[in-house]
């Protein structure tokens, strides 16, 4: 099964991450992009796409860049649910991946080749985001030679195209497309360690948002999106 590693890793009787026991939650349309921000041991970026049923997942320790001259490192990691694209909250400390989750980003994704299969097995998958932060062509390829792991070891390229740019869109847009968070705000509305979540927020723009500074703000209840 394409969900086994995720199972494996984690206790769903205490981590409030989905299970991935349930398959009619998302009806068949564009496949799902999403990236979450994840406070764990060390700050990264997770980067997924929906693909026959689950989400292939990279985690960036850096974040995607929009500049096409950098490469951001990429390593793959197990196969998520389609579920976990609407997940922010809390994972206990002790469990995988204990810390803070952020829905940094979310679309929908489509590839530039016809075989997607073909790209992922020859390791150079490009493909066009349709994202709220993260828009137009991307490249996906496989590297060789980041120590032992060079089957999970990829680079993620943004295309030239005038979604390109030398802004830095970690810090500059560093909230919840969700819910307007930020990563301290998430942990300690989830219980969880707001002081190290903090650490992964921006220096300069990492106040807390405290509702009553932002009426607006509708902060949708965690879980399913
Ligand atoms: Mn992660």
């Amino acid at each position: 099964m394409a969900l086994d590693k995720y199972h494996e890793k984690r206790n769903f009787r205490i981590s409030p991450e989905p299970s991935g026991t349930s398959h009619a939650t998302v009806p068949p349309k564009q496949a799902l992009y999403v990236v979450q921000k994840h406070r764990a041991s060390h700050l990264h970026y997770d980067f997924r796409l929906e693909r026959n049923g689950v989400l292939l997942s990279w985690a960036i320790p850096k974040g995607p860049s929009l500049d096409p001259t950098v490469k951001r490192l990429a390593m793959q990691v197990e196969d998520h649910p389609l579920e976990y694209a609407g997940f922010e909250g809390v994972i206990p400390e002790g469990q995988y991946g204990g810390g803070t989750v952020m829905v940094w980003d979310n679309g929908e994704w489509s590839p530039e080749g016809d075989d997607v299969e073909d790209d992922l097995r020859k390791g150079d998958l490009k493909f066009t985001l349709h994202g709220k932060k993260l828009r137009g062509s991307w490249v996906l390829v496989r590297t060789h030679g980041y120590g032992g792991k060079t089957d999970k070891s990829w680079l993620l390229i943004k295309h030239r195209d005038r979604y390109a740019s030398k802004n830095d869109i970690e810090s500059g847009e560093p909230r919840s497309v969700l819910s307007g968070r930020l990563l301290v705000d998430i942990a300690r509305d989830g219980g969880g360690d707001a002081e190290k979540a903090s650490t992964g927020d921006p220096k300069s723009g990492s106040r807390s948002s405290a509702p009553s500074a932002n009426p607006g703000l509708k902060r949708k209840k965690q879980g399913k999106a």
